[in-house]
């Protein structure tokens, strides 16, 4: 048996990994490689919170892994080590997004040159995007009946962690990329806390998940998708957990989404960039100016825009919900395209997976997949009445707001006081950029 590598990329777990199994399986010697840059993603083009949780992750895997990981800057790099290490396989698991497919298939080319092959294992989602299909073999376009095709399937059973006597330190110095592991401390990731964060949902806030995951203020979701976006868990060992009940479904159909939006892109390579519904592209959307810099500060004057906004920034995460509103605000009420905040949620998301990016975002701005009509337009204030009733969640991230009792942090203009702590004025009236919207959909019906 030959010596090989195993190339960790969003799969950073040696629980439930069959692609880690299989390569332990088949060689004398395992190599385990992580790397930091991704097509679309560079390492220093994150902010620094989300540097921060992948060093937090390697370093936790490494700990998995007795100490014997080693990560690398780029992906190319994987090559030469291949041809030093005199490995005849290299391992990793399957992907399925644009950008990793394409990595994967470049680095695949490079090494064959070399005689070495490059050996995809499964892959981190229940089902493999592509065999979700109708029964006439098309994929499906609207999540319900994706849902009941979905469930319909073996997911399989989590797959038992491999021995890792045969998993060695890289010999030195083969690499000279310092990721400086301990910087990461301010993320909490690894396996471990995904299994913890896991148990803690199950034994609490599952039991009321449809009520309250759509409250920003109350914290009632799982928090999991940092562990699934780097692959820290795999989403069988989650569903494996999952019990009966209404409240257990809605959260697996939640999971559902991450499969299908990932089939979706699977489907549509091109949408992680472009318009799922092409004719939106010919609408008439502003150029980027200063509100678009406002919006990224988190200083549009709407206080669950502000919040989500730096909620993202100090934490590296945002609710599910209020991604929406944001979402909704940059598209209807700054008439930009969405790719401009898809890109600011990458740099900043420390869960940031490309497809539920592009289709959360493809989904709000009403050019995506199923029946979220572009005329649906989110209005930032009565959201805030919905789903932050109390203004908790607002005065938590906004300082300027924090002497502001209750429901009145939600409309400081309304308050004598409202902006005494200089809190920034309201970038636009939303009520008539909320017509401008609706006219430019009128417009792009005539075009
Ligand atoms: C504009 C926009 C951008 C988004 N970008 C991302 C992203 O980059 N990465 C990401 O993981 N999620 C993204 N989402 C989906 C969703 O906001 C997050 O998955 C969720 O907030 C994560 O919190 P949680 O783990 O507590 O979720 P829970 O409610 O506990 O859900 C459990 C898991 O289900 C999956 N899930 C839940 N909701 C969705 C959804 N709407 N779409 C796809 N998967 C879902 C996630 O993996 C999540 O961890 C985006 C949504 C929008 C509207």
């Amino acid at each position: 048996m030959n010596s090989s590598i195993f190339w960790y990329r969003k799969d950073l777990r040696v629980a439930d990994h069959p692609a880690l199994v299989s390569a332990i399986k088949k060689s004398a010697v395992v190599y385990c490689i992580a790397t930091a840059d991704q097509i679309g993603s560079p390492f220093d083009t994150l902010s620094e919170i989300r540097q921060n949780s992948l060093r937090s992750s390697w370093r936790h895997l490494s700990d998995s892994l007795g100490g014997r990981l080693t990560v690398i800057k780029s992906p190319a790099e994987i090559v030469s080590l291949a041809q030093k290490l005199d490995v005849k396989q290299v391992f990793v698991s399957k992907v399925y997004d644009t950008h990793g497919i394409a990595e994967l298939k470049a680095i695949s080319r490079d090494l064959q040159v070399h005689g070495i092959e490059l050996v995809e294992g499964p892959g981190n989602y229940a089902i493999a995007p592509g065999s979700v299909t109708k029964p006439d073999g098309t994929p499906y376009r609207v999540y319900t009946p994706f849902y009941k095709a979905w469930n319909q399937l073996d997911q399989g059973a989590p797959v038992p962690s491999p021995d890792l006597d045969k998993v060695a330190a890289l010999p030195n110095p083969l690499t000279d990329w310092d990721p400086q592991f301990s910087k990461g401390d301010d993320v909490i990731a690894g396996e471990i806390n995904a299994i913890a964060t896991l148990e803690r949902f199950l034994a609490g806030r599952v039991e009321n998940y449809s009520e309250n995951r759509n409250r920003a203020d109350l914290g009632g979701t799982s928090h999991l998708s940092h562990a699934l976006s780097h692959g820290e868990i795999h989403p069988r060992t989650i569903l494996a957990r999952v019990p009966d009940g209404p409240d257990a479904e809605v959260f697996k159909k939640e999971i559902a989404w991450r499969e299908f939006y990932a089939d979706v892109l699977f489907q549509r390579p091109d949408s992680v960039t472009e318009y799922l519904d092409p004719k939106f592209a010919r609408m008439r959307y502003d150029e980027p100016t200063d509100k678009f810099e406002a919006w990224k500060r988190g200083e549009t004057g709407f206080p669950m825009v502000d919040a989500g906004i730096r909620q993202l920034l100090t934490t590296g995460w945002m609710h599910n919900r209020v991604r929406m509103i944001v979402a909704s605000f940059l598209v209807k009420d700054l008439h930009l395209e969405w790719q401009l905040g898809a890109d600011w949620f990458e740099q900043h998301l420390t869960d940031y997976d490309p497809a539920s990016n592009s289709h959360g975002w493809q989904w709000t701005a009403g050019c995506g997949t199923d029946a979220s009509p572009y005329y649906r337009i989110f209005n930032p204030i009565t959201q805030g009445y919905k789903f932050d009733p109390n203004g908790d969640y607002v005065r938590k991230y906004i300082p300027e707001l924090r002497h502001l009792a209750g429901s009145t942090a939600l409309e400081p203009w309304e308050h004598a006081h409202g902006y005494s702590l200089n809190y920034p004025k309201r970038i636009v009236d939303h009520a008539l950029e909320r017509i401008e919207s609706l006219a430019r959909l009128e417009e792009l019906k005539t075009l």
